[in-house]
């Protein structure tokens, strides 16, 4: 059977975390990062970092949530950071078309600094936002995080690439990549190299991921089983 992972999702949506994992288990899906949002979430996330195996988490602060945040965010960010060598930094980005954007750059910035002080890969949410984003991670060239994921990526194949070659950038497709009317995110998958693939469910349900993987197989005219290890792989890959 082949062996899936689930590079992005929200498991802290479900009561059931444990159930979800044993079925995803059952249909091959064994590991997932499960992404926080907001500080109000990061107990349940670290939670089920430590009681659910297969499950990797990441703490930060959504773009969506930055209005919200507790003003300690960052004090308790780090905290956690530093007591936890495992946990990485997600979810956290830019949304053009949500409220506060000089907030969200600056928490943004912020959480992306200490992903790389702390030598912990990013996730990242970016909506209508990518030539912002490359500012950003060029005014940082020096200091950025180990590797960085894209999720949900469904930038152009310009964009793709300037992440893929100048960053050591990950590219996370979800199920968007389902939707046929997306030709312009299909060819960015067809593009983009196989070693820099993830899928992701970004939901409270991995096995969502297998169907990711079996669109990914078709666009780029590759043999199933060889998409799930690469990706499988990828991913451990971004774990070590
Ligand atoms: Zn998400």
């Amino acid at each position: 059977m082949q062996k899936y992972f689930d590079a992005h999702c929200h498991l802290q949506n479900t009561s059931r975390v444990a159930d979800v994992m044993a079925r995803a288990a059952d249909a091959g899906v064994c590991g997932a990062i499960c992404n926080g949002t907001t500080p109000a979430d990061w107990a349940d996330v670290l939670g089920i970092a430590r009681n659910v195996p297969g499950v990797y988490s990441a703490i930060g602060v959504h773009p969506w949530y930055v209005q919200n945040t507790v003003s300690d965010w960052a004090t308790r960010m780090r905290e956690i950071l530093t007591d936890c060598p495992d946990i990485m930094v997600g979810e956290i980005g830019l949304d053009k078309y949500r409220p506060a954007p000089e907030l969200q750059e600056n928490i943004f910035i912020d959480c992306l600094d200490m992903a790389a002080e702390f030598s912990r890969p990013a996730f990242i949410h970016c909506v209508g936002a990518w030539n912002r984003v490359l500012q950003i991670l060029k005014s940082r060239r020096n200091r950025l995080p180990r590797a960085m994921v894209a999720h949900a990526f469904a930038g152009s194949v310009d964009i793709m690439r300037t992440l893929a070659d100048g960053y050591d950038f990950y590219f996370s497709y979800s199920p968007m990549i389902m939707d046929g009317r997306r030709g312009r995110l299909i060819d960015t998958v067809r593009q983009t190299p196989m070693s820099r693939i993830l899928i992701e469910s970004d939901d409270a349900d991995p096995t969502k991921v297998i169907s990711v993987a079996r669109r990914v197989a078709e666009i780029k005219s590759v043999d199933l089983d060889e998409v799930a290890d690469t990706i499988y792989k990828n991913t451990t890959e971004i774990l070590k």
